[in-house]
């Protein structure tokens, strides 16, 4: 059993529609994946209506999820951004469709103001066309943002705008408010979902985590830890699936899978078949699809 549990489409910042993203799966011989897209659940009935179409025949089933953009105390006196898998949660839940709703409004106007500061400077980038191309009510990122710098030449790939232009370093960087960790962790847990905390230690993303501050967000209700992440070097992996092991958290591994947007593989990295059952054991907001 192949499962991946963190992959994005287009509706947020990945490349494959999320019927696109099952069929790229099941060719890369997977038998579950989450569809974890940044701040929506817009991509789950249609990855809803894929299994359906195929009537049961889909060799992929599908953990519906989200990625949380969240505020976090970093354990050094700084405040950061963490990311929050969310899984198996009621979606109908009102204060999470409200929460996620406002950071989509505020990721498009901080999108937007990003371009028109790189237009002001003569890049090649049209704020409007690039909110244009969005779909309505979708989390644009900055990954947007650098492909349309790929697109006008300035750079050969998203990769190269994150590391001249978009990054936290980066001049054209602007920062969101988002959800505080411990209140997004409260909604899941009361929509019935579990939540897992990606990429902690993910250090050329920017600033990360203590271990101590992942011990206390598994007091506050965190349930799980991303050990194996493209992002994690093999120290950053021992050291994780230890804290796991030491604070019963639920330990995952997955690609982080953003289509074309990165070089990354579905499937690259994967999670045990007990882990996924850890979860599902611990949810009760939704089922997996399929
Ligand atoms: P944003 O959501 O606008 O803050 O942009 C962050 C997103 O950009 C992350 O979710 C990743 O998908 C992507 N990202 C972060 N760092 C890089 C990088 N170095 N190269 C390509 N994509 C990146
Ligand atoms: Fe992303
Ligand atoms: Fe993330
Ligand atoms: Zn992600």
């Amino acid at each position: 059993m192949r499962i991946d549990l963190h992959t994005h489409s287009t509706e947020s910042d990945g490349t494959d529609t999320p019927a696109e993203l099952l069929a790229t799966a099941a060719a890369a011989g997977l038998d579950v994946i989450a569809l974890t897209d940044h701040d929506t659940t817009a991509g789950w009935a249609e990855a809803e209506r894929e299994v359906l179409r195929t009537d049961g025949a889909s060799p992929v089933r599908v953990v519906p999820g989200a990625e949380l953009s969240c505020s976090c105390q970093d354990g050094r006196g700084n405040a950061i951004t963490v990311h929050l898998l969310a899984y198996l949660f009621d979606p109908s839940s009102r204060a999470l469709v409200e929460e996620q709703s406002r950071l989509r409004a505020q990721r498009r106007s901080r999108l937007y103001s990003m371009a028109l500061r790189m237009a002001e400077d003569g890049f090649p980038v049209d704020p409007d066309r690039l909110m244009a191309e969005l779909p309505a009510d979708s989390p644009g990122g900055r990954p947007h943002l650098g492909r349309a710098l790929v697109g006008g030449g300035t750079v050969s790939s998203v990769d190269e705008a994150f590391d001249r232009y978009l990054g936290s370093g980066g001049e054209y960087y602007l920062p969101r408010s988002d959800t505080p960790v411990h209140r997004a962790i409260d909604m899941i847990t009361e929509a019935g979902g579990v939540t897992v905390l990606a990429h902690p230690f993910a250090g050329r993303r920017g600033p990360m985590v203590t271990a101590e501050v992942i011990g206390e967000l598994a007091e506050h209700g965190l349930r799980g830890v991303e050990v194996d992440h493209p992002d994690h070097d093999a120290a950053a992996r021992a050291e994780l699936g230890r804290l796991a092991d030491e604070l019963e958290l639920v330990p995952t591994g997955s690609s982080d899978y953003h289509g074309t947007n990165k070089t990354i593989g579905i499937g690259q990295e994967t999670t045990p078949p007990e882990s996924l059952d850890r979860l599902v054991r611990q949810s009760t907001g939704s089922e997996i699809i399929g």
